[in-house]
């Protein structure tokens, strides 16, 4: 019998306080989504701003629901990270995004020291063996560490700061890339962007969809860029979908961009296509 999807019923459980049905049986698809491997990896391109030439690609994960049909990322994810469902999820993007890179690789050889990015939240980090887990996956798909960028919001590496300069150090020892996600949004903390081995930041999408040159925006991430490159990160501007946001952007000399004006996340096979007939801008 079908059921009512928008259903009003809620059950108390201990620790969890109230929560929606429909979230219980939300979280037990999930679970066995992860477990058949039914979760999609989408890929969308990092280009640097100068020479048009590709930087990276992001593995964003996407969920075809039996019955509720594709569901987005912001609205599987929380849940994720709520459950812990995220470590065996955050796995699978990764393993997964390896794979294809290494396809990739192959078929396309001209893609040089393009990487595969993945985002990873703050529970992961917090996995005393989270770098030898991401080794693993490399090896397994005998992908060099230089071809892997991981993707940490500032919010989670804030969070353990201790559990996140271990790991960073790490993956950057191995060779890993990191990139500060997310910047901007949440409380900065100068100290962080010090303190971070990092390689670059993600500047906001709320950021970018503001930047024109009239703006206030605009002085605001012209000092950002000039805070990053001062301490040696690239400058990644997410969102990006308008020429005018390029051309100012470019302006500011920020060194890479990614949004929807370059393309949208695409299947593996639709990526492995677009990077065959990538055209330097
Ligand atoms: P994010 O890391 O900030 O990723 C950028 C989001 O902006 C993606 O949404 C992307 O599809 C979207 N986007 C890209 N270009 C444009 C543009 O030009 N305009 C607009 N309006 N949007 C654009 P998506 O795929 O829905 O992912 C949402 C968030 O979910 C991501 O934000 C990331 O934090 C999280 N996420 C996705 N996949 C994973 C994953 O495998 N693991 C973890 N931990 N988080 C993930
Ligand atoms: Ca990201
Ligand atoms: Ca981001
Ligand atoms: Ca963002």
């Amino acid at each position: 019998a079908k059921r009512d999807r928008q259903s009003v019923w809620r059950v108390y459980s201990e620790p969890m306080g109230l929560r929606a049905v429909s979230d219980i049986r939300l979280e037990r698809d999930l679970r066995r989504a992860i477990e058949n491997r039914e979760l999609d990896v989408f890929y969308q391109p990092e280009v640097f701003l100068k020479s048009g030439r590709l930087y990276s690609f992001e593995a964003l994960a996407r969920w075809d629901h039996p019955t509720r049909g594709r569901i987005g990322p912001v609205d599987f994810i929380p849940l994720a990270e709520e459950t812990g469902l995220i470590i065996p999820l955050g796995e699978y993007v990764l393993s997964e995004a390896c794979r294809q890179m290494e396809i990739w690789n192959r078929l396309r050889p001209g893609l040089g020291d393009c990487t595969v990015s993945v985002n990873v939240s703050a529970l992961q980090l917090r996995q005393r063996n989270f770098a030898d887990r991401v080794l693993e996956a490399l090896e397994r798909n005998g992908l060099g560490p230089g071809q892997l960028q991981i993707e940490i919001t500032e919010s989670a590496a804030a969070a353990d700061l201790e559990a996140s300069m271990r790991t960073f150090s790490q993956l950057r020892e191995l060779g890993v890339r990191i990139a500060l996600d997310d910047f901007g949004t949440g409380y900065s903390s100068l100290s962080h962007l010090r303190k971070f081995p990092l390689d670059a930041v993600k500047l906001d999408r709320s950021f970018v969809s503001e930047v024109t040159e009239e703006s206030k925006m605009y002085r605001v991430v012209a000092s950002v860029i000039r805070l990053a490159h001062a301490l040696d990160l690239e400058v990644i501007a997410e969102g990006v979908e308008t020429e005018e946001q390029i051309s100012t952007l470019r302006e500011l000399g920020c060194d890479i961009g990614q949004g929807y004006w370059f393309a949208r996340p695409m299947s593996g096979p639709k990526t492995l296509e677009v990077i065959g007939s990538w055209r330097d801008l």
